[in-house]
């Protein structure tokens, strides 16, 4: 085995040979004619004058070796539904989504906006669109009509692909009113709108725009749709980030450096072989559900599992179950799902067999040393973090035991991955930061590797000004997360940097300081915030969720344990980082994709306008502190 150390200079030294390799994982119509043109910094152009398909890659490149193997298991727990599509299957499906938008008049470079819930339409759709070159425009669904329709105004898609409604634990959710509504509030307006009927709530067809997608299937039941050959710079989607720091971002991303991209992770980090399955518990609406449901397992001719549904429905064995019958080897999702899991019997996870499993990875959010050593315990399988973002849609941060098995440690997500040259900047000096412990800011030197977003959609100058000027002076990617790294180069988040707390000038993440309250045995989660103080600048202020509330029954038992957790931080980190309060709720506002809303928590706190809101999943959750900052 290769060491992984040379295996990443070598992707940085002798960029074009290393990439020009990986890019034979995946099948050219024409190959690239260059590989890597970075003549016009920031912006990055992989594999131009190559040709290829993201669809033909996925689905149709498998049909000669594995037709009648599963291409795509949806399992909906809300409705009861099991259906497994082979790749022969897949391959059909999707060719007549593709004739029903060509029918509806979608040409190459158009886009397709999809709002669906997780049932495999959802999957043929967005494959159908990179198959004719339209691009897919994902929105989470259930979004609010409000953020639909600036995502429809975004996108300007001509056509919308729909569904009658989603289902939340067990309860209908109705998407077609809430997509009247956005197409209403919106100045841009679709020519058509499909829509699948899964017979869970009435529709009313707009005469002329709406299209049911059944009746429309049935047409095209044997219509053959080749494959567009596009370049590789052709734009294959857009999507947006999840919104935690402010307003979502639209990230535009290529097609041919995606594909490549993926199909190197599936080896070097994933290590999912043909023919196995993989499941990631994701959504559709978030990268993870782009990079690692749809298009990277199917790349590397795996089946993969869409699931619609809770983790913990009809119990909280139902994805070990899952494991077990589709012998899963690999598993991807987020630590806000463990905490859920780690609430219910461990006993779950032991009822049914996981030995097929190799690997359990999570992403999205830091993940607490606690939750990794609770589910490493209860699995048995190598618990792999790994750090990215939408932006970056494949793992900046990780370890790639396909390339050197390295071990995992906890509360770290890992080493730089090879294409990232990844540093550490101290955001006052700018200078670099090479001493183990050092705190900084996580950027990265371009160019960027493949798979790498290409733009803001329609905005090259938010590109630039967005992600590419926080540092004076030297032209780098800012990931806005805040770091340190320890003496073997493994680096520990932080937070972001805009959660960066400076308590009478000492500088703690907020991370630092939840990962200390979060040993406290009675809290099961925490967020932490920097408040505004005349005195000291900036105040940390805790809301915890306990495990047990009858232990806060009554103001005195509140003020003990508030008591004992402010102890807990002063052994661990320092009266410095000692919260100025803590404070008790049931719930904490995340995003759907479940991370920590701190900006809205800080801004409520702070007795402001707690600013956009549209990803939110619980508004019930803010009121709550709200309800304890009212408004000035
Ligand atoms: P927005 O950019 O709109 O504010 P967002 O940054 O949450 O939203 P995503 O692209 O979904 O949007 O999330 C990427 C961010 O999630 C990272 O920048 C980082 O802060 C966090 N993150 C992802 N994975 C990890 C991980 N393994 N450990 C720590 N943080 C992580
Ligand atoms: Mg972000």
């Amino acid at each position: 085995m290769a060491s992984f150390a040379d295996f990443h200079a070598r992707s940085l030294n002798d960029r074009d040979a290393f990439w020009a390799e990986q890019a034979q994982l995946i099948d050219w119509q024409t190959p690239p004619q260059e590989i890597c043109d970075h003549s016009n910094p920031p912006f990055t152009r992989w594999f131009a004058g190559g040709t290829t398909n993201l669809c033909h890659n996925a689905v149709d490149r498998h049909l000669k070796d594995r037709a009648d193997q599963a291409a795509l298991i949806f399992v909906s727990t809300e409705t009861n539904q099991e259906v497994t599509y082979t790749f022969r299957q897949l391959h059909a499906e999707v060719q007549r989504v593709a004739a029903m938008l060509l029918e509806l008049g979608i040409k190459k470079g158009d886009r397709v906006l999809i709002y669906m819930p997780m049932i495999a339409e959802a999957a043929f759709a967005m494959l159908a669109c990179t198959r004719i070159g339209a691009l897919h425009s994902v929105v989470f669904g259930g979004f609010a009509s409000g953020s639909l329709a600036s995502r429809i105004d975004n996108a300007t898609p001509t056509v919308v692909i729909s569904a009658d409604a989603g289902s939340r634990s067990g309860k209908v959710v109705p998407y077609k009113p809430l997509l009247d509504e956005a197409i209403t509030l919106a100045k841009h307006k679709p020519s058509a709108v499909l829509l699948v009927d899964r017979g869970l709530s009435a529709m009313n067809l707009v005469e002329g725009r709406d299209h049911l997608y059944g009746p429309l299937r049935d047409k095209h039941l044997n219509t053959e749709v080749p494959c567009e050959w596009v370049d590789a710079t052709h734009p294959s989607y857009t999507l947006y980030t999840s919104g935690t720091t402010g307003k979502p971002k639209g990230v535009q991303r290529d097609t041919g450096g995606y594909a490549v991209a993926l199909a190197a992770s599936m080896k070097h980090i994933f290590q999912g072989n043909p023919g196995e399955t993989y499941f990631s518990t994701s959504d559709i609406g978030w990268v993870v559900g782009h990079s690692y449901i749809i298009y990277g397992p199917l790349i590397a001719g795996m089946a993969t599992i869409m699931y619609e549904g809770l983790p913990t429905r009809p119990d909280a064995g139902v994805w070990w179950n899952l494991v077990e019958k589709y012998k899963v080897t690999v598993m991807f999702s987020a630590p806000t799902a463990v905490r859920v899991l780690k609430k219910q019997d461990p006993a779950f996870l032991k009822k049914y067999d996981l030995s097929s499993l190799r690997a359990l990875f999570l992403a999205g959010e830091p993940l607490d040393e606690p939750t990794a050593e609770w589910i490493s315990e209860a699995l048995g399988v190598p618990i792999i973090d790994n750090y990215w973002q939408t932006e970056s849609g494949w793992p900046i941060l990780t370890i790639a035991n396909g390339i050197e098995k390295a071990p995992s440690k906890f509360g770290s997500p890992g080493i730089p991955m090879y294409g990232y040259n990844v540093k550490l900047i101290n955001e006052n000096t700018n200078e670099e930061m090479t001493e183990p412990g050092e705190k900084g800011v996580v950027v990265i030197e371009g160019p960027m590797p493949p798979g790498f977003m290409q733009t803001v959609w329609q905005d090259d100058k938010r590109f630039v000004d967005t992600y590419w000027s926080s540092i004076p002076g030297r032209m780098v990617y800012s990931t806005f997360d805040w770091a340190t790294r320890d003496k073997d180069g493994y680096f520990f988040i932080l937070g972001r940097t805009d959660d960066v707390i400076n308590v009478a000038g000492h500088r703690l993440g907020t991370r630092e300081i939840e990962e200390s309250i979060s040993s406290h045995p009675n809290v099961a989660e925490v967020a932490v915030v920097g408040v505004a103080d005349q005195l000291k600048g900036q105040v940390a202020m805790a809301f915890v969720i306990i495990k047990d509330p009858s232990k806060v029954a009554d103001d005195a038992a509140k003020l003990t344990l508030e008591g004992e957790i402010m102890k807990v931080v002063d052994s661990q980190l320092g009266a410095v980082a000692r919260p100025s309060r803590v404070r008790f709720v049931t719930a904490l506002p995340k995003t759907r994709s479940g991370k920590l809303l701190r900006r809205a928590i800080q801004a409520v706190c702070e007795q402001r306008d707690a600013g956009d809101l549209t990803t939110i999943e619980d508004p019930m959750a803010l009121k709550q502190i709200q309800d304890m900052f009212p408004p000035a």
